[in-house]
């Protein structure tokens, strides 16, 4: 049984068909990047997925449960399915720590004192234990976002969704974070990237997914849909972003 799964997802704006159909399985401990040009769907996608947008038709399975039915509360489901935005959105008047610790004090009622000795291992295991008290003003760009990982892993996800989030960085800032995202991996998140790191994705995605239009048009192993593409929808891709 897959961890997460998209069964003919549809999802319009008006009459902008973004999402036409999508069919997305995500094993448990799987990584799965989603690649494509902007404008494509991956963010929809992804927003769909943890139910912050409503869907238009098809279905959400997580954990053999259908999560798209009518009337289901999203928040027990949101607070399973973490997400990471390009953008960080840390709360710029308030520290490290206290961002972090912010979901889980509102949605779970956890005291500071609880959250505590948890919130500081994870500042220590991603090398930002230095950091706890600073506020978002005396961080970079690449310390903030992985405050904004930790903050997401504060709230005990199961899975993990990543919206480009190396793409507002300096680019010597961008291999920090995909550190924390390989160590995540090798933790056995289960995660879902939409990228535009393709060597990063080719490296380490189980599962890479070409999106084209708001189908995906061509997935696999990464060997695979960077190795020997088989659309030429794909291939024009590559050859223009490698
Ligand atoms: P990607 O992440 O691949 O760049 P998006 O999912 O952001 O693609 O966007 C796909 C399309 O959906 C675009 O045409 C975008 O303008 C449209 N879109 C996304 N979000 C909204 C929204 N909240 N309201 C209206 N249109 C939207
Ligand atoms: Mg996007």
């Amino acid at each position: 049984m897959a961890k997460l799964e998209a069964k003919g997802l549809r999802k319009s704006f008006g009459e902008n068909k973004v999402c036409r159909g999508i069919n997305l399985s995500i094993d448990e401990g799987e990584m799965v990047c989603l690649i494509g040009a902007s404008g494509s769907g991956k963010s929809t996608l992804l927003r769909c997925l943890n139910l912050l947008e409503p869907i238009d038709d098809g279905e959400i399975w997580l954990d053999g449960e259908d999560i798209s039915v009518p009337g289901l509360d999203p928040q027990p489901v949101r607070q399973r399915i973490g997400m990471v935005f390009q953008s960080f959105n840390l709360f710029p008047h308030m520290n490290a720590l206290d961002n972090a610790m912010l979901a889980p004090r509102r949605v779970k009622g956890m005291t500071r004192e609880a959250l505590l000795p948890e919130v500081t291992a994870l500042f220590r295991r991603f090398d930002l234990d230095d950091r706890m008290d600073h506020y978002p003003d005396q961080l970079s760009g690449g310390q903030q976002q992985r405050v904004a990982i930790v903050r997401a892993l504060a709230m005990r996800p199961e899975i993990m969704l990543f919206d480009e989030i190396t793409s507002a960085l300096a680019p010597e800032l961008v291999g920090e974070v995909l550190d924390v995202l390989r160590q995540l991996r090798a933790e056995g998140m289960t995660m879902v990237l939409a990228t535009h790191e393709m060597g990063f994705a080719r490296e380490l995605a189980d599962k890479v997914c070409f999106l084209d239009a708001g189908i995906i048009l061509e997935e696999g192993a990464p060997e695979k849909v960077f190795g020997s593409p088989e659309r030429d929808r794909t291939r024009e891709f590559l050859s223009r972003v490698l």
